[in-house]
């Protein structure tokens, strides 16, 4: 079953890349101080935060000053995943967040192919996003340099 995947640039405070995944009707939600990496060699830190309602997945544009957040927000990128092996009713994205470490395959517009998020032991929040060593890979070039821009209004 293929859930919704959006990560989200936010130019609040500081910089970040808020990855977030559909699990059981939610937006489980990491942000991504490095933002994502081709390389499979990168191991970006990946900060859970609050689960966001579904409908943040379609939100583009400007927080205002005062409120939690402030600062413009790009859809970066978006599509959909799956989970690697798929879930089963024993094994579900749940209980793979659980034991920290959840395999899966991004279907974006930028972002493709195998990817992880592996939580980092003693740490409650602190999980580590790495790309698969496939054919959607890359050890040049960046990403985030190449490819700045908004995948819905192209700013
Ligand atoms: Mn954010």
């Amino acid at each position: 079953m293929d859930g919704v995947y959006v990560i989200q640039k936010h130019a609040a405070r500081t910089l970040h890349y808020d990855f977030r995944l559909e699990v059981g009707g939610t937006l489980k939600s990491w942000a991504v101080p490095k933002g994502p990496s081709l390389n499979p060699a990168h191991k970006r830190l990946a900060v859970q935060v609050e689960d966001h309602d579904l409908r943040h997945a379609d939100f583009e544009g400007k927080i205002g000053a005062g409120r939690y957040g402030a600062g413009n927000v790009i859809i970066w990128d978006r599509g959909t995943y799956e989970a690697i092996p798929p879930p089963t009713d024993d094994l579900s994205i749940d209980v793979r967040l659980e034991h920290g470490v959840l395999e899966f395959r991004l279907y974006g517009e930028k972002l493709k192919g195998r990817w992880r998020l592996v939580k980092i032991k003693q740490k409650e929040r602190d999980w580590l996003l790495i790309k698969g060593n496939d054919e959607y890979a890359s050890r040049t070039g960046d990403i985030l340099r190449d490819r700045p821009e908004s995948v819905v209004s192209g700013r």
